[in-house]
């Protein structure tokens, strides 16, 4: 049951004003300070204020949180509980995190500064089916008995692995980190949960909500801290028998040699992307337009798939950056993420607003064309804002349309056919997600056999449930998250071959 959800803007400021943060680290059960009782801010980032000093824990922390977890796994308290009383347990913990909505949503949003009712109508209700659905996988994991000679007897079992960590972004804090932990419990193991050190609050708050669901203690522990440190820690530690890691490519490539410095832990990642929204002339325009807007706008442009790439044939380009200037106008507004009106909310820091910016100039300096947008909100300077931003002329070999800006920057690419539009999003590093508007099915068909992408729309973009694996191919990544293939990734298979004469 949802708990009560305040409806306007002046009863969301009041509730943030009223709100306790849990503030520690989360271990063994219980919210603990850091070892050395060092602590790091958390910045509202619309409006430069401080929301929480949270425990800020370094390798000691991650010590204790692995022993906790180590210790769980060894006394079997998790692994061995009756898969129907851990479904029990989900359960309880998917209501708990659905009847807390309002206050994890507040969490987010102050922390990182997404907009209340996309934290409210996304994150947070996305976060409870991702528990619901690996809650119900787990008296559906089955092992085999094979098709052996008739004087053996071969028994494939799936397993868990043992101590996972995990260590997740900012950008969706709670629900990237649920689709984590959710799978990974599912599946038996314990978890040390790394969450990103700029929005770490609703995450604490969930390792709460599990206990509170029954979850024993030690099972799942929360370390919040700065990666170079806890979560390189994490990365390195020999308790810990895999990583499960959603960030940036350059942070994914450090974290696979930490595997290899250490015991050759198992390392799954999801990393950054920047998809293909190609756009043919036969294309339902409303539509298009429509999903490009808000497949690059959205959550300020802080998505790993975001479409950042718009590659529109040259026979509707200039209707498509036409219609595209309107709806963006429409839709995207800056304003107090609190607001339930507001849809544009502030990038997760200052830091990140410059480092925007610096590609927004970039983007300038190579000769795109700027068509909107391109600065700060000049109405809210103490806010991290970057306006919704349109280039157009780009070419493949500008930063601006090569990188992931991880802000709402769009880049426009005119093409000719659809061998030109196929080249032109395969020239990427990246491989996470493309989407294909056209009304000819055969010729969508064609083009997802042709496309490097692990997630592909067709007249849709961002549609999926939870049955959809998600994650990339090339450097977005290794794995997929949600789905049945994503739980397999948090077991591995024994094979017992019984000699039977
Ligand atoms: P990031 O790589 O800076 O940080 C991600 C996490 O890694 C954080 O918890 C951070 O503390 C930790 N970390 C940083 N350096 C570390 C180190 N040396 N050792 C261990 N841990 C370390 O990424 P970010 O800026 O927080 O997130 C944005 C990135 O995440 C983007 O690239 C985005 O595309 C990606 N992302 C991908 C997906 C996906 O599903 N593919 C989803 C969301 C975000």
């Amino acid at each position: 049951m949802v708990g009560a959800v305040p409806a306007s803007h002046t009863e969301w400021r009041a509730r943030a004003a009223a709100l306790r943060i849990e503030s520690g680290l989360f271990i063994d059960g219980h919210s603990v300070a850091a070892a050395d009782g060092a602590t790091l801010a958390v910045i509202n980032p619309a409006t430069g204020a401080t929301v929480a000093e949270m425990a800020c824990g370094g390798a000691s922390d991650v010590d204790r949180a692995v022993a906790s977890a180590r210790a769980a796994w060894d006394d079997g308290r998790w692994r061995h509980m009756a898969p129907r009383d851990r479904m029990a347990v989900f359960r309880r913990f998917a209501d708990l995190v659905e009847a807390n909505a309002a206050e994890l949503a507040l969490l987010e949003t102050i922390a990182m500064g997404k907009p209340i009712n996309d934290a409210l109508g996304v994150d947070i209700p996305e976060a409870v089916v991702t528990i619901r659905y690996f809650g119900e996988c787990i008296d559906k994991i089955a092992g085999s008995v094979t098709n052996t000679a008739h004087n053996a007897l071969h028994i494939v079992a799936r397993e868990p692995i043992g101590v996972i960590g995990a260590i997740s972004a900012w950008n969706y804090p709670l629900l990237m980190a649920t689709w984590k932990i959710a799978p990974a419990l599912a599946a038996g193991n314990c978890v040390v949960l790394k969450p990103a050190e700029r929005a770490p609050l609703s995450c604490v708050r969930l390792a709460q909500l599990f206990i509170d669901a029954g979850g024993p203690p030690g099972v799942f522990n929360v370390v919040n801290g700065r990666g170079p440190e806890a979560g390189r820690a994490l990365a390195l530690h020999p308790d810990v028998a895999k990583i499960s890691f959603t960030g940036s490519t350059a942070t994914g490539k450090q974290l696979m040699i930490h595997a290899g410095e250490s015991n050759l832990k198992r390392v799954s990642l999801e990393t950054g992307g920047k998809s293909p929204q190609i756009v043919l002339p036969d294309a339902d325009l409303d539509v298009a337009v429509d999903a490009a807007v808000r497949g690059i706008f959205d959550n300020s442009g802080q998505v790993c798939n975001a479409g950042s790439r718009l590659l529109v044939h040259e026979a509707i380009h200039d209707e498509f950056i036409a219609r595209f200037t309107d709806r963006a106008a429409a839709l995207y507004a800056p304003g107090d993420p609190l607001d339930p009106a507001t849809s544009l909310g502030p990038l997760v820091a200052r830091a990140h607003q410059q480092a925007v910016l610096g590609w927004i100039d970039k983007g300038i300096a190579s000769g795109a064309c700027l068509e909107f947008g391109g600065t700060v909100d000049p109405t809210r300077p103490q806010g991290a804002y970057v306006l919704p931003t349109l280039f157009s002329g780009v070419r493949p070999d500008m930063a601006v349309g090569r990188e992931e800006i991880f802000g709402p920057v769009a880049a426009l690419f005119k093409f000719r056919n659809e061998a030109e539009a196929i080249a032109l999003a395969n020239d990427s590093p990246y491989g996470l997600a493309a989407s294909i508007w056209t009304a000819d099915l055969k010729r969508a068909h064609r083009m997802v056999k042709a496309l490097e992408a692990g997630v592909i729309w067709v007249n849709c973009f961002g549609d999926g449930d939870m049955t959809q694996p998600f994650g990339g191919y090339k450097q977005s990544g290794n794995t997929r998250d949600k789905s049945l293939e994503c739980i397999a990734g948090y077991m591995q298979s024994k094979s017992a071959w019984f000699a039977l004469d």
